[in-house]
């Protein structure tokens, strides 16, 4: 069904639908002013051209208004974040009260563990992905510690088996079945930084909650690119960020999920702020803390509303595009680069991302067996913004709103040419 060949990449983008959406972004160039083929939004999306409005919007409400602009600006900052809330609930598939934008990733792992990592002396462990991103285990192993057991043993490991790069899920099962009594939390990232594996998120669910323990999420890599489908999937928590394939800028703020199913209970321990407390007695600063119901009730501070008003104008852009388009668009293009690849015909290559559609997103991470840094060096050099992971895999990732079929066309014919030489 594809080819190999500039002309069809073209027609594919000629016949695309969302192709208008890649001149709403600024496109990173060289000092040339050649366009860059970008494929790092696993990394760091591009910039929406309508966000510095939406920033410059604020920062005038704060100009002309100061301190009124919490409540008199044309979207008053006090309640902010609930101009977010709905589209960011559809792209991961929650109700409106299970999510809100707020902190960072990492912090909102920490404040979730507190409430659903509560460890007793004989169920405390966590299972995790082996390789799962540094900043998500260094949360669990200090969370541990924090409660006074040895990471070394309470970190447990659903590892690849010898001499493959995927985790299989039977393997989770077995660690359960050994362990489950052990268990306290199942913390996965759904969509693997390093390999782009998507896990079975619903299975994953389901399997947590048969031996009594709690169900997280990681979605850093799996927000604005796979569906997880969250309130279904049943998770009792997920976090994620903004900037990766959300497009709201370095740094900006994260996203959290709190099950429906723990929405009224005010019994949960927790770490708290004002933010968290009831609106309506939020200014009377005398009243013992009432959580809010839902994740709102999760939040500690009023939010950098600039960094809200880029998620803002990354979420009006997912809505135009709608999630569905996006992520049938992504299957394609990233199916049109792996068959890509496949045409190099280099021995040395192997795509260590799962083939199924199903069990991946945008991203392709790509072995080269005995390359170093160097071959990433000449794909910079050739115009090419990719990551590379030590020691031999680079990971592309062409993300539907902004990438089309001939960057993926152009990115196979640069690696060609640098494997070749
Ligand atoms: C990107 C990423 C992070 C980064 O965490 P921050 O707190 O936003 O710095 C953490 N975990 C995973 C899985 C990631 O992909």
């Amino acid at each position: 069904m594809f080819q190999n060949s500039l002309e069809f990449a073209k027609q594919c983008d000629s016949e695309d639908n969302l192709a208008p959406f890649r001149n709403q972004f600024h496109l990173p160039k060289d000092t040339s002013g050649n366009t860059l083929i970008y494929l790092c939004g696993n990394s760091l999306g591009l910039q929406p051209k309508i966000t510095s409005a939406y920033i410059k919007e604020e920062l005038n409400d704060w100009a002309t208004l100061g301190v009124e602009g919490h409540t008199e600006g044309n979207h008053p900052w006090l309640p902010y974040h609930e101009l977010l809330t709905e589209s960011m609930a559809k792209i991961v598939g929650a109700k409106p009260g299970e999510v809100v934008m707020m902190n960072t990733l990492t912090t909102n792992l920490h404040l979730m563990m507190v409430s659903f990592y509560r460890p007793t002396k004989t169920k405390y462990k966590i299972v995790v992905e082996s390789d799962a991103f540094p900043s998500d285990k260094y949360a669990m192993e200090s969370q541990l510690q924090f409660h006074g057991f040895n990471p070394k043993e309470g970190l447990v490991l659903w590892k690849p088996r010898k001499g493959e790069e995927l985790c299989r899920f039977e393997d989770l099962e077995n660690i359960m079945k050994a362990q489950g009594d052990e268990i306290a939390l199942l913390m996965i990232g759904s969509t693997n930084y390093y390999t782009g594996q998507s896990f079975p998120l619903k299975k994953i669910t389901a399997l947590g909650h048969r031996y009594n323990c709690m169900v997280g999420f990681d979605l850093a890599h799996g927000a604005g690119n796979i569906q997880p489908n969250l309130h279904e999937t049943g998770p009792d928590f997920a976090v994620w960020c903004s900037y990766k394939y959300l497009n709201s800028g370095p740094g900006s703020l994260g996203g959290c999920f709190v099950h429906e199913r723990h929405a009224n209970n005010k019994q949960l321990k927790r770490f708290t702020g004002w933010w968290g407390h009831n609106k309506q007695t939020r200014f009377n600063m005398r009243h013992e803390f009432d959580a809010l119901p839902g994740a709102e009730g999760w939040q500690l501070s009023n939010p950098p509303i600039l960094s809200m008003a880029a998620i803002r104008a990354s979420l009006d852009t997912f809505e135009k595009a709608g999630f569905e388009n996006l992520r049938k668009k992504a299957v394609k293009l990233t199916g049109y680069l792996e068959f890509l690849i496949d045409e190099i015909k280099d021995s040395r290559i192997n795509i260590i991302t799962p083939r199924n559609p199903e069990e991946r997103g945008c991203q392709l991470s790509i072995q080269v067996k005995n390359a170093n840094k160097e071959l990433h060096a000449q794909l910079t050099k050739a115009g090419v913004i990719s990551d590379w992971r030590e020691p031999d895999v680079i990971r592309v990732a062409p993300a539907p709103l902004y990438n089309n079929f001939e960057d993926v066309y152009q990115f196979s014919q640069k690696l060609k040419r640098i494997l070749q030489q």
